[in-house]
């Protein structure tokens, strides 16, 4: 079978680097395309890609604070994102959230900070509160062993209290837009020093109607302060702020495959009830290891429940959701990829995260709440071809959002025949 993975072009370098694209050889700024065979495609004028963290020179307090948070590789944007900011470029990297964006500046921000000056070298905005205060939580966590002081600065707060702390001196910041403007404004943070600037959903900020702020707190900064951009999309308010303040950025777009239902067999079960639906999924038991089979349920509630559940009549099964800390998760996700658990009950948070090339079987224990969750839960990158099973348990009152799953996809959703086995 020919490898579809391998981009013809791939070249292998001795320090544990690649080399990727058909153009990897030259073309300088010149996009090359390369599909990773795990339903996503990567579109860069940056060809170097570093797939592990040792690889990437990194400090050696810095690299424990990695693995302590339970990181094991770099994902697609952070084996491409990282190296070309720790090397100093104007960076924009497109990717949809959940993707390891976050992690990809967090790692460059700390890594470039020199620890034996307390000014702020990295400035990162946020488009809201929740999120400056989650990035700021994983950057001390990364930046553990380091000793990295992170301050947040976010609306709300007592403005006293940040002009402070930020006297006292730490080495990143971030906030929000409003907050750090103010800030700017008063001289407590003070630029001189600020080597790298951050906008983390530029798209995001922009629709908030950060515009203006955006571009006051770039009036704050010094020329040649180097610029991430983060964004999932690249709408053209974002682009307008690329070409006003980055120099020949590196771009990096991470993108899924278009999924699709084709060559995937949907059935559904009519049990009628909710409570009828536990016995059926008991006497699916079976066909679901003779492959692997991934059981969705709507809520974080329902997966605990049916896990217990099923636990007590002996079934083996794991469980995930996103009540559970990263290393739980990646534990979990580990056991399941490796094979030794083939079962494994979860919600939609995870549906986009998991790869589901692997699992030719989906049970939608609950049918999703939306359309959208639905090929996300059992479609897959078209250029697999690979075959897949998908079963919906349908209660009396699901029947017409079935039909308008099947309406808005064109395909045909079937009962399920006695010898549903014979197609997983
Ligand atoms: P984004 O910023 O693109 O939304 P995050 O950086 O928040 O994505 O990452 C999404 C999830 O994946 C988080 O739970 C994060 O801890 C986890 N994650 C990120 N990078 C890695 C990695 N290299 N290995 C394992 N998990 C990772």
């Amino acid at each position: 079978m020919a490898d579809q993975q391998a981009p013809d072009a791939t070249v292998q370098q001795q320090d544990g680097t690649v080399v990727e694209g058909a153009q990897a050889q030259g073309g300088e700024g010149e996009m090359t395309s390369t599909s990773l065979g795990d339903g996503l495609t990567v579109e860069s004028n940056w060809t170097e890609v570093t797939e592990t963290f040792d690889a990437m020179d990194l400090r050696e307090d810095l690299l424990r604070g990695i693995y302590s948070y339970g990181f094991e590789a770099p994902s697609a944007i952070q084996q491409r994102g990282i190296k070309p900011i720790l090397l100093g470029n104007d960076t924009i990297a497109q990717a949809q959230s959940g993707t390891g964006k976050t992690a990809t500046f967090a790692i460059s921000a700390l890594q470039k900070l020199d620890m034996d000056r307390r000014e702020t070298q990295a400035l990162i905005l946020s488009p809201t509160r929740e999120l400056a205060v989650q990035t700021q939580k994983v950057i001390l966590a990364l930046g553990d062993y380091m000793g990295a002081a992170v301050h947040c600065c976010v609306g709300g707060t007592a403005v006293r209290d940040d002009i402070r702390i930020l006297q006292e001196g730490v080495h990143i910041v971030v906030g929000t837009p409003g907050r750090i403007w103010d800030m700017l404004g008063r001289n407590a943070i003070r630029t001189e020093s600020v080597g790298l600037f951050i906008l983390d959903e530029a798209d995001e900020m922009l629709s908030r109607g950060f515009r203006d702020q955006i571009y006051e707190v770039f009036r704050f900064l010094p020329e040649k302060v180097q610029v991430a951009l983060f964004s999932a999309t690249m709408p053209l308010e974002v682009l307008e702020v690329s070409r006003r303040f980055m120099r020949d950025p590196v771009r990096i777009l991470v993108k899924r495959d278009e999924l699709t239902l084709e060559g995937i067999k949907q059935f559904y079960v009519a049990v009628e009830k909710e409570e009828w639906k536990f016995g059926t999924l008991c006497d699916l038991y079976e066909t679901l290891t003779i492959t692997q089979a991934i059981i969705y349920c709507n809520t974080r509630r329902k997966v605990d429940w049916l896990t217990e559940k099923m636990r007590s009549k002996d079934f083996t099964v794991s469980a995930m959701h996103g009540d559970m800390d990263q290393k739980e998760r990646e534990l979990i996700m580990r056991e399941f990829r490796s094979g030794s658990s083939r079962v494994l009950i979860t919600t939609d948070l995870l549906a986009r995260g998991i790869d589901v090339q692997q699992v030719s079987l989906v049970i939608n224990y609950d049918l999703p709440t939306n359309r959208e969750n639905y090929i996300h839960r059992i479609g897959r990158g078209g250029r697999f071809g690979r075959k897949g099973v998908a079963i919906n348990f349908l209660t009396a009152g699901d029947v017409r959002y079935l039909r308008d799953i099947e309406q808005f996809y064109s395909t045909q959703i079937e009962e399920m025949p006695m010898d549903v086995a014979d197609y997983v």
